[in-house]
């Protein structure tokens, strides 16, 4: 069976093992369905996310001038301290700007290698905590604007990772450690402006069950500008990357743009 179109993160469903759906134009795949098989990976070109044209891909699906322009990359994507919506002040965009970040947001702490603090829009819970490839997650405050969120975030920062160390993510060398014992300790760490927000006592602790057969001991990643055809046994699929038996894993949400052929 053969597909091709542009990639695009895979879709997923929280359950027991959570599922995972490569998304084409006109049809899709299950990744659960084909674990345990050879599947060939080929480069054909690059489709920019934003203006669809051919273009290289710089970062994030688009292309250099879609994201130094979009309204949909500016940086209080990656940093939300800095957003401006709630004052009514713009970065690019003010009607994208107030329909993103005006709405409830969260700050969690997630188990993806160490434990980390991160930033999520609510309607993004617990699909941001899977593309992470965290093994389990835990809702920290709850707030109307993801300013609020950016600066729990930046407070909590000091006190945990704000990364996820994606080679121990992938080979599951995990230490453990109990969210709901780090929670409790962070109410006074917690901006003023945001306390009013903490979740003290709930029972919302989620735990991720990745669909992966063996995971690798050691791991290199596959870059489809140096390796652009790629043949090999998908042993499973955590966060946004597909595991290959020989150690090989494929950033599928890095590889956004990319237009390829799928032999299953
Ligand atoms: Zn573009």
């Amino acid at each position: 069976m053969q597909y091709q179109g542009v990639l695009t993160k895979m879709q997923t469903e929280y359950g027991n093992p959570i599922q995972y759906y490569l998304v084409f134009e006109d049809n899709f795949i299950n990744m659960n369905q084909i674990l345990n098989q050879e599947i060939e990976i080929s480069f054909v070109g690059y489709q920019c996310l934003n203006c669809s044209k051919k273009k290289k891909i710089f970062r994030q699906g688009f292309c250099y001038d879609c994201f130094y322009s979009s309204a949909a990359v500016g940086d209080w994507i990656m940093r939300p301290e800095l957003s401006t919506a709630h004052l009514g002040v713009a970065d690019r965009d003010l009607v994208y700007e107030q329909k993103v970040q005006l709405q409830p947001h969260i700050v969690y702490l997630a188990l993806s290698s160490e434990v980390k603090v991160g930033v999520t829009r609510k309607s993004q819970v617990p699909t941001r905590w899977i593309d992470q490839g965290a093994n389990e997650a835990i809702s920290i405050v709850e707030v109307p604007n993801r300013y609020l969120a950016g600066i729990t975030e930046v407070a909590l920062k000091s006190h945990y990772a704000d990364k996820t160390n994606w080679r121990k993510m992938l080979t599951n060398d995990i230490a453990p450690a109990d969210l709901i014992a780090e929670r409790m300790k962070l109410e006074m760490i917690i901006p003023a402006e945001a306390r009013e927000y903490f979740i003290l006592d709930k029972n919302d602790l989620y735990k991720m069950d990745y669909p992966v057969a063996q995971y690798p001991l050691k791991v290199k990643s596959l870059s489809l500008d140096k390796t652009p055809s790629f043949k090999g046994k998908l042993m499973g699929v955590k966060g946004q990357y597909l595991l290959f038996e020989d150690g090989t894993v494929f950033n599928v949400r890095g590889s956004e743009g990319y237009v390829v052929r799928i032999t299953v």
